[in-house]
């Protein structure tokens, strides 16, 4: 199976479970003379995750949901009005922080350009009328198929924020995507927030994991909140050794999947009903099949039957994902299947 559903289904290497074994282990959940947890490794990793965001401090998660709803908890209380994306992970996916039956945040939205880019001037309309309490912003971007925010328009809007006194907060889950893509240092891409949760998880390819990056006393805050939350660790240096791993060896990998991504959308240049972004931006390629009379669930059910996988994230989009289980070789065979099916579409696929 040629596995494109997602950047997390990603496996750890004999390598990096090998990295386990010599970590040194403590109770991250019991804090030493510094506030820090007593698990070495995990706050050996917080270090790294903290310099290569250009943060004084940084916490892990277990996952990238709690990470992003500690940061909403720590900027703004709950019932806050929140500023993201209409397509945002953490309100589309996650959730939590804005149902009436969790944290009753209020979502004003704003929409992401086409390129990518931010619109400063809605933002700025929305800020001024609206009592907004924190911006959140996500690059890359996933379901938008992995656009990245331009550096210049997260500055534009970090200006707008700093003139209010408003917090932003960057969901960095593909931030080294991004930073891979734009080519730039992720610090430089997280300059342009507050906080930024990313996840080893994905396309770095640790098994369990996600870290938050901000200022020392911010992590503080967090820090509680992880443990109201029930998200304190005890060995967690276990999952930590792997970030550690990956951050170390993975990052160099990420252009190959953007490559690849590239790559199958230059090969699906002329199909006939099935539009593919010509141009992705990581390792996200999007398909629209608004034009191919086919929705996105019975698409994916005649994919996997040709050994490709892939995930709706609308009724009439597909998001493929690439990684590092992704070799060179997969790229013409997904295309093949896209392709056949796109011509079963043309030749008025029976529903
Ligand atoms: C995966 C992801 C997260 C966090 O997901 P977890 O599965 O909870 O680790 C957050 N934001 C974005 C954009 C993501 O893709």
């Amino acid at each position: 199976m040629i596995d494109l559903i997602s950047d997390t289904v990603t496996l750890p290497s004999a390598a990096m479970l090998g990295s386990i074994l010599n970590a040194p282990l403590g109770d991250a959940g019991r804090l030493d003379g510094r506030g820090r947890g007593e698990d070495p490794t995990t706050n050996a990793l917080e270090d790294l995750a903290a310099e290569l965001m250009g943060k004084e401090a940084a916490l892990f998660f277990p996952t990238g949901t709690l990470a992003n709803t500690c940061a909403v908890l720590t900027h703004c209380p709950a019932g806050s009005r929140v500023l993201v994306e209409e397509r945002q992970h953490i309100l589309v996916s996650e959730k939590i922080c804005f149902r009436a039956d969790g944290f009753r945040m209020e979502a004003a939205t704003y929409r992401l350009q086409e390129d990518g880019s931010l619109d400063a001037e809605a933002i700025r309309q929305i800020l001024q009328t609206q009592p907004i309490a924190l911006v959140c912003l996500e690059n890359t971007h996933n379901y938008s198929g992995g656009k990245c925010i331009l550096p210049d328009s997260m500055k534009a809007v970090q200006a707008l924020c700093r003139e209010r006194g408003i917090p932003v907060h960057l969901d960095g889950a593909r931030i080294f995507n991004a930073a891979e893509a734009l080519g730039l240092a992720p610090k430089e891409i997280a300059a342009c927030c507050d906080s930024v949760m990313f996840c080893v998880s994905k396309g770095l390819g640790a098994p369990i994991g996600s870290l938050l990056c901000g200022t020392a006393a911010w992590i503080e805050k967090a820090r509680a909140w992880r443990r109201l939350l029930g998200g304190t660790m005890r060995q967690s240096g276990v999952a930590a050794a792997c970030g550690i791993y990956a951050l170390q060896h993975n990052i160099p990998g990420l252009a190959e999947d953007r490559r690849h991504a590239q790559q199958l959308s230059g090969l699906l240049r002329d199909l006939k009903r099935i539009r593919v972004d010509p141009a992705p931006h990581s390792n996200i390629l999007l398909l629209d099949l608004s034009a191919a009379g086919i929705y996105g669930k019975r698409f994916c059910a005649m994919l996997q039957e040709r050994g490709v996988r892939g995930s709706v994230v609308s009724p009439e989009e597909v998001r493929l994902v690439f990684h590092a289980g992704i070799t060179a070789e997969d790229v013409p065979a997904a295309a093949k299947a896209v392709r056949e099916i796109d011509g079963l579409c043309a030749a008025g696929l029976s529903q």
